[in-house]
């Protein structure tokens, strides 16, 4: 009976071993380059509010430029102006990669390979990991093969035209994230098929630029895509950045919260970005994956407050389009990540550490 208890004892050990094995060694074996839920970076809203700060041995300085269709801003305290230059550069150089409107771009040659695999960057590869996890997590609400039905509305020009109801069906019916094939590098998309980045792109240029900044020593620094803001640091006098979450009712600029930063990324989607009214309703950019039509939930907003500007982006629109409550639960299964929702009727509904972020 000793000798069986004992064979137990050590049975149950050798189990324990194998169980903590499985657990730690895939973990410990994940390249760095993973962009799957555990990278860090973090994003914003359409609007920061800079408060100047009074001590730093560097002068405040601004780039400001054009890209991936929006405003990019980069303020950081630097001595040597060229370094904002160059990070502009580097935004520049990645569009030119993960653009679908940019001709012989990765996205522009799965887009256009007939359904042939595609040798594309490591960037692309990463993107396209991250979104096909999210796709996973959010059951398809998150779809970044979104492009026949995106591509069918136009949502810049001011003029309120809907597209064709029946094109538009068809669309969606070419919209399924698991018929994309990513082995590595190569991708494989089915013919009629296309990717469009819109959602996680710009939080994914956000992460690399900021990476590319702290590389070349800048300790403070807040940058702004569009409704992605990412901070370096704090303020140089040691006190957080502040960045505003548009206030769903009023023109662009004007906040209705205030969040700290002190050096995560925090992300808005919302309705009010780009879209029009017609007949009493907002037309939007976040589609459903499965009609193509705007998501018509409660919603007005959501931002993402996390490490990870990439999947800060790509959860704004995801979170959205599962609505408050299924996406909180999905905010709430994630380490590190916090979200705040704006209902069209200004409910606030928080994730559990969001209100930490919050100052007002
Ligand atoms: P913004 O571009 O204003 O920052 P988002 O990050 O929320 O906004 O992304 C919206 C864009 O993402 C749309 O313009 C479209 O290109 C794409 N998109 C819309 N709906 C979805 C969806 N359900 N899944 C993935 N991408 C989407
Ligand atoms: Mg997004």
């Amino acid at each position: 009976m000793k000798m069986n208890k004992k064979k137990l004892i050590v049975s149950a050990a050798i189990l324990l071993v194998i169980v903590a094995a499985l657990i730690f060694i895939p973990k410990l074996i994940k390249p760095s380059t993973d962009t799957g839920f555990e990278e860090e970076s973090v994003s914003v809203t359409d609007t920061v509010s800079i408060v100047e700060s009074p001590r730093s041995d560097f002068p405040k300085r601004t780039e400001v430029g054009f890209y991936l269709d929006t405003v990019i801003t980069i303020s950081a305290y630097v001595d040597d102006p060229q370094i904002l230059k160059d990070a502009m550069a580097e935004v520049g150089r990645y569009e030119q990669l993960l653009s679908r409107t940019v001709e012989g771009s990765d996205a522009w040659r799965i887009n256009h390979a007939g359904g042939e695999p595609v040798e594309v960057s490591e960037d692309m590869a990463a993107v396209l990991r991250c979104a096909q996890a999210i796709s996973e997590r959010s059951g398809g609400a998150f779809d970044v093969t979104i492009g026949p039905a995106s591509t069918l509305w136009d949502f810049k020009s001011g003029e309120a035209v809907l597209p064709d109801a029946d094109a538009l069906a068809g669309a969606a019916r070419q919209v399924d994230y698991t018929r994309l094939q990513l082995d590595g590098t190569t991708v494989t998309l089915p013919a009629g098929m296309m990717i469009d980045l819109g959602a996680i792109a710009k939080g994914y240029i956000a992460d690399r630029i900021r990476e590319y900044l702290v590389g070349r020593g800048v300790e403070h620094a807040i940058l702004s895509f569009g409704g992605n803001v990412i901070g370096i640091g704090t303020k140089p006098d040691g006190s957080p950045w502040k960045v505003g979450i548009q206030d769903i009712d009023k023109p662009t600029g004007e906040s209705m919260l205030v969040s700290r930063n002190t050096g995560t990324s925090a992300v808005t989607s919302g309705i009010y970005e780009r879209g029009f009214d017609l007949d009493g309703v907002r037309y939007h950019h976040l589609l459903s994956p499965f009609t193509g039509w705007p998501v018509q939930n409660e919603l007005a907003s959501v931002t993402i407050f996390s490490d990870s500007s990439m999947l800060g982006d790509a959860l704004s629109t995801t979170a959205f389009v599962l609505g408050t409550e299924e996406g909180l639960k999905l905010i709430e299964s994630l380490d590190g990540i916090e979200a705040v929702f704006i209902a069209r009727d200004r409910t606030i509904t928080y994730s559990s550490g969001a209100e930490e972020y919050i100052i007002k």
